[in-house]
């Protein structure tokens, strides 16, 4: 594996590995960049085919960790952490407890939060041996599952492409088809069932799309077809690398917008998409919300102030839209454009302090 051109490609940082034997630990924090503060993002924890895939992954989800609070506006830098799903049985809290162990090495460097695979149980033994954890149990003064407030953002993200792209100042009656109806799919099909949205859903677990029929009326499509559903917008809620050569040209929506990590397989994607007339509303612009919330519980949780700044994606959507339509640029392009400005933006303001001090 080319760890060090790997690295260097998406700009790095640094990475640390873990290994411990007795729980069948094998876990990666990617730290992108700490220019904005501690880094701060989730841990996934799934089934990797190679370990390559594990620690590209890690990289990916950490440099976008770092454009997120960038755009977003938020004091963090970005980092990521993977943990390899053992194969074999395992002790589900002796592995948590081993990473928690591992996060506390780091002394802070960086923060750790729920993502794919993870939840509220897992942050509370990670807890148990650092104090460098968010997305912990509100009965410890936590923020809890921060599910609902992506999926509150993706929804702000929406209204901000349907308004840019269809006119149109609210939901009702729009066609949305999620891909994947886990944690963030079902509270987004939630805020777009009560907005009076049309859905349709696929998830590769048939009870979860089940849950999505009973509750929000929603039409259930197969998961090989979910990108091909003739609607206004494509929300991809799965796990990333969803819109690529093989998906691109059978999108039959105007709007591509969902909370999933890393959508486009290639950055060459979101030129595909800009081609084909597209909207893309960028990922890590999109999917902040979470992140809004712990790192608002990172500096003592107020529920009330995570939700305003969560609301405020509508507004930052709105305007990489309008940066792309006068600059002629691709969404995903003026996204990264925005984020590296406030990134510069802070550098120069540090430069400044030191040269004064
Ligand atoms: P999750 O694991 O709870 O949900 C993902 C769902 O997708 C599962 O129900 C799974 O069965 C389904 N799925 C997997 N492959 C699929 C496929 N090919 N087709 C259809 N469904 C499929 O994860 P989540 O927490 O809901 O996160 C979803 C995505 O959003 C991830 O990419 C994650 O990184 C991203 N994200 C999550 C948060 C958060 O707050 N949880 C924040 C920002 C971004």
């Amino acid at each position: 594996m080319d760890v060090f051109g790997k690295l260097s490609t998406y700009d790095f940082g640094e990475v640390h590995f873990k290994l411990d034997k007795a729980s069948q630990l094998q876990a990666i924090v990617a730290i992108h960049d700490s220019r904005l503060g501690p880094a701060l993002g989730g841990c996934r924890f799934i089934e990797y085919d190679t370990d390559e895939a594990a620690y590209i992954d890690a990289l990916r989800l950490a440099r976008g960790m770092t454009y997120k609070a960038a755009i977003t506006g938020l004091a963090h830098g970005g980092g990521k952490s993977v943990i390899i799903k053992p194969k074999r049985h395992f002790d589900r809290s002796a592995l948590f407890s081993a990473f928690g162990r591992f996060i506390e090495d780091l002394r802070g460097h960086y923060i750790t939060a729920e993502d794919s695979g993870t939840g509220l149980e897992d942050m509370e033994i990670i807890r148990t041996q650092t104090k460098h954890v968010t997305g912990i149990d509100p009965s410890h003064g936590g923020s809890g599952d921060p599910s609902p407030f992506t999926a509150l953002g993706v929804r702000r993200g929406i209204e901000a492409a349907v308004k840019f792209k269809l006119g149109k100042d609210d939901l009702k009656g729009i066609h949305v088809a999620v891909q994947g109806v886990g944690h963030v799919g079902y509270y987004l099909c939630k805020e777009l069932h009560a907005a009076g949205a049309k859905l349709t859903v696929a998830d590769v677990d048939k009870l979860k799309s089940e849950r999505a029929q009973r509750e929000f009326g929603a039409a259930v499509t197969d998961i090989t077809k979910v990108a091909e559903v003739a609607c206004d917008v494509f929300a991809p809620c799965a796990l990333g690398a969803g819109l690529n050569d093989s998906t691109i040209p059978h999108l039959k929506a105007t709007i591509v917008a969902g909370a999933a990590n890393n959508q486009l397989l290639e950055p060459h994607h979101g030129d595909d998409l800009h081609a084909r007339g597209i909207l893309y509303a960028p990922d890590y612009a999109i999917n902040a919300g979470g992140l809004v919330n712990v790192a608002q519980e990172a500096k003592g949780y107020d529920a009330k102030a995570a939700r305003e700044k969560t609301l405020k994606i509508y507004d930052t959507m709105y305007d990489i839209f309008e940066r792309s339509k006068r600059l002629g640029a691709p969404t995903y392009k003026v996204a990264d454009l925005m984020a590296e400005e406030q990134l510069a933006a802070h550098s120069a303001r540090l430069v400044a302090a030191r040269q004064k001090a």
